[in-house]
């Protein structure tokens, strides 16, 4: 079983948009056991829009069509739809009452132009959208199943989950993807520790991704039915985390921020921020976990030497002795974080992001950290090439990770 994916847009064929849509969309059929064929870009026009779909609807047996489903005059997948089907639009009075009473609960009043979004071609089954004004479509054209949602990608996905995957054909195999995220080494001794079982060409295929300094191991398993595809990436999964014991810091979404913060939780303990190359990077990523407050209690962006020595209590003859990017100053930002915040952990960052400030003692990459917790200070330094935006996360990140070590060995 095979599909085609249209993405349409203005925005997505001039390039102010990427399209997010169709690899999502051909993530999630995989696990249906449906094999995506193409992915078809157009624009907003009506005419292209239908050809798209009649073609696509002739050679693939699952069409999803997303975007251009709203109430403005570029909107025009609904009229192609009756166009491929050859069919007219007619007003769905259901429909229209829903869409009504979704801008009444929001406390706002439907436009006439939303009147179109009721509209279905005859023939065709108008989808629900309880997230969005627009409802999306059914239909069979010729053999097919064609599908056509939202452009919003948060629409898009709830659609998929709620109307599209109940009406999926059933096929013979599913496919599960996993992803195990690992930090502190690089992809070559990481996929040297797993290398046979990447080797293998199965049914389960293993594989690494890098990305801002995480190395991330893909696993995609297929079976006959979903508890076999489940129970063949379970065992592989389990055989990775045991090779790679400690750098494993997750699964799927979950962030290093969001371990750290559930192993916080569970010790009653607290966390405070002291950073001056990162800027805030550090508490931007602690904070983005919802919940954080139960362990977060605030930073300092202490980028100048004044604040480092006024607010962190650093003193000015380290600074001047060691400098500012010095394991030193490092150690003593987080004592002082620690101390200022009353938190049982405190982390700080030092560093050189670079493009300029460099020197040859201190080059643009070198970064030091500390952890100042109820055993006293840990100091850590790294140097990594890289431009500056690289060099700050890996930074914030290997911050996090001193303290996620420093928890799970305790
Ligand atoms: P709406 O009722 O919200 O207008 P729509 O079906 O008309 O729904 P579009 O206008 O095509 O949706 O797109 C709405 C938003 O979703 C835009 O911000 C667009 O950039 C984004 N979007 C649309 N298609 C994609 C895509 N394939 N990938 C990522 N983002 C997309
Ligand atoms: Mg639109």
């Amino acid at each position: 079983m095979n599909a085609i994916i249209v993405s349409v847009g203005n925005e997505l064929t001039s390039g102010q948009t990427v399209d997010t849509n169709s690899a999502y969309l051909s993530r999630r059929i995989a696990e249906f056991g449906i094999c995506p064929l193409a992915h078809w870009t157009v624009g907003d026009s009506r005419r292209d829009i239908a050809e798209a779909i009649a073609r696509a609807s002739g050679s693939a047996d699952v069409v999803i069509v997303s975007g251009g489903l709203g109430p403005t005059a570029d909107d025009q997948t609904r009229q192609a739809v009756a166009e491929a089907l050859g069919c007219e639009l007619v007003l769905d009075e259901g429909c229209l009452a829903r869409i009504e009473e979704f801008f009444r609960a929001r406390g706002r009043v439907m436009g006439e132009a939303n009147r179109i979004q009721a509209m279905a071609p005859r023939g065709a089954e108008l989808l629900e959208n309880k997230v969005g004004t627009a409802p999306g479509l059914f239909a069979r054209i010729g053999e097919a199943a064609v599908f056509v949602v939202p452009g919003v990608p948060s629409e898009m996905e709830w659609m998929f989950d709620n109307q599209i995957a109940p009406r999926l054909p059933r096929n013979s195999g599913v496919t599960i993807h996993r992803t195990i995220h690992t930090f502190g080494a690089g992809e070559s001794d990481v996929g040297t520790r797993i290398l046979d079982l990447m080797q293998k060409t199965g049914p389960v295929l293993v594989g690494t991704t890098v990305a801002a300094g995480m190395v991330s191991i893909r696993i995609i398993s297929r079976g006959k039915t979903g508890q076999e595809a489940q129970a063949q990436s379970e065992e592989v999964a389990q055989e990775v985390k045991r090779r790679l014991g400690e750098l494993v810091i997750g699964e799927g979404s979950q962030s290093m921020a969001a371990r750290v913060g559930e192993m916080l939780r569970e010790r009653r303990q607290t966390l405070a921020t002291a950073e001056s190359c990162t800027g805030g990077l550090l508490g931007q990523m602690i904070t983005s976990v919802p919940g954080a407050s139960d362990y977060y209690l605030g930073g300092v962006i202490s980028y100048a030497n004044r604040v480092k020595e006024q607010l962190l209590g650093v003193e000015a003859r380290v600074i001047a002795e060691h400098g500012a990017v010095s394991e030193e100053v490092a150690g003593a930002m987080a004592h002082g974080a620690r101390k200022l915040m009353g938190s049982d952990w405190a982390i700080s960052i030092t560093g050189v992001a670079g493009p300029g400030g460099s020197s040859a003692e201190k080059p643009v990459g070198l970064v030091w950290m500390a952890l100042a917790g109820p055993g006293g200070v840990k100091t850590s330094k790294t140097l990594w090439g890289g431009t500056r935006e690289i060099i700050r996360v890996r930074a914030a990140l290997n911050a996090i990770n001193m303290l996620r070590l420093e928890l799970m060995n305790r």
